[in-house]
């Protein structure tokens, strides 16, 4: 059973419409009390929702032929026969995620609880152009479903990150400025000949916010996810949800300018961004001019980590321009934690320290009173977690598991 049709409208018109029409009783909203994968008995679902044990029993049923609910047992008996329980399986589909950076991409087949069955990361450049690119994601793809041992047919949805601006409802990128061929791409269509399930695009510091804030910190509501590499950027998540702004451009730090910092030419046409002034390739620069050749993000990292201290002082230094810009993010949106990730990132504490150092000092102290500033904790896969969790997010959905049960209430 297909999970949902080939995608024919952009993703977000189904969404908005047809949020208002799904109604409580429906098999979709029923599902979403079992979304955690906790066993639970008729009863106990009839119980929480008020609607009738015939409801409910016919409900389940649906649910059980999608494959998505599964038996999980019996539940502990007063006497007489044990009442059954069930619970969300998240193993009955699987997606494919995929976190495509400038100069190398990450692909991963997950299932729908954002558990990575199996991935392969590969050098590829975002430069050669959307058909080469997309095309080798396919090859992959296909072959780490072939290693986990699952059909195409399994697959529910594929999540996709790019290193520049999406807009998310039509998948298209926006005028990348390092990605030449993309711009206004059909990335879903493209990736759409070879799985026909929701093909869902974002920018990838989206996604990574998406994939830390699932991983490691669901509980937190207000997180801010920064990348650090080449490029700075970051996802914002508010009350619990991705803020991706009017045109999808939300938190592209990257090109503010750095208060009272150095009028260094940006790639964008301004003078003194962020990135400019303290994203990889410019303490690449500023260590060139003491003598120093970086030639990468890795090697910058591994000079830190071999204790060289013009590295050290230059990435500390980086840190506290990150941290003027992030001082002013804390006081507009008032983040619980801020994780720290991306290429540069991985210098570890000298970063951080030069970070906290202006953001505990230029914010104000109600918005720094609880804030923590950490490193991002999953271990570079923050970018596919997040692209599952955007596909299960969505074909798990109320809408989307009442057009799978065939039933338009
Ligand atoms: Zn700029």
């Amino acid at each position: 059973m297909a999970l949902a049709a080939p995608r024919t409208a952009p993703l977000s018109s189904p969404d908005q419409a047809g949020r208002a029409a799904v109604r409580p009783n429906s098999a979709g909203s029923l599902f979403q009390l079992l979304r955690d994968g906790q066993p639970r008995t008729r009863a106990d679902l009839a119980a929480t929702t008020g609607l009738a044990r015939s409801t409910v029993a016919a409900r389940i049923e649906d649910l059980l032929a999608t494959g998505l609910l599964a038996p999980t047992g019996e539940a502990a008996s007063t006497g007489g026969r044990p009442p059954a329980t069930f619970a969300f399986n998240p193993r009955a589909r699987v997606v494919v995620a995929v976190d495509l950076g400038v100069s190398h991409a990450r692909v991963a087949v997950t299932d729908l609880g954002g558990h990575v069955l199996a991935e392969d990361t590969l050098d590829l450049a975002i430069a050669d152009g959307p058909e080469p690119v997309l095309d080798r994601v396919v090859e992959v793809a296909r072959a780490l479903l072939r290693e986990v041992g699952r059909p195409e047919s399994d697959v529910a949805g594929m999540g996709v990150g790019l290193p520049g601006p999406v807009e998310h409802a039509s998948g298209r990128p926006t005028s990348p400025p390092i990605m030449p061929g993309w711009d206004g791409f059909d990335v879903p269509a493209r990736l759409g000949e070879a799985f026909p399930v929701p093909i869902l695009v974002d920018n990838d510091v989206n996604i990574m916010a998406l994939g830390e804030h699932e991983a490691v910190w669901p509980d937190v509501d207000d997180l801010l996810f920064v990348k650090i590499a080449t490029g700075i950027g970051a996802g914002i998540i508010s009350d619990g949800t991705l803020q991706r702004g009017a045109q999808g451009a939300a938190g592209d730090l990257g090109h503010i300018a750095v208060p009272g910092g150095a009028q260094a030419p940006c790639r964008c046409g301004n003078l003194g961004c962020l990135e400019a002034v303290a994203g990889g390739p410019a303490v690449a620069a500023a260590l060139r001019e003491q003598g120093l050749e970086v030639p990468s993000n890795a090697a910058l990292v591994d000079l830190i980590r071999s204790g060289n201290l013009e590295a050290t002082l230059a990435v500390r230094q980086a840190g506290r321009e990150i941290g003027a810009v992030l001082a002013t993010c804390v006081n507009l949106l008032n983040p619980s934690v801020i994780v720290i990730g991306g290429a540069v990132a991985a210098a570890g504490e000298h970063l951080l320290a030069g970070i906290r150092e202006v953001v505990y000092t230029r914010s104000l102290p109600l918005a720094t009173q609880h804030l923590r500033i950490v490193a991002s904790r999953t271990a570079g896969r923050a970018g596919v977690l997040g692209a599952a969790a955007m596909v299960a997010q969505h074909v798990l959905s109320p809408e989307q598991i009442n057009a799978l049960v065939g039933s338009a209430d």
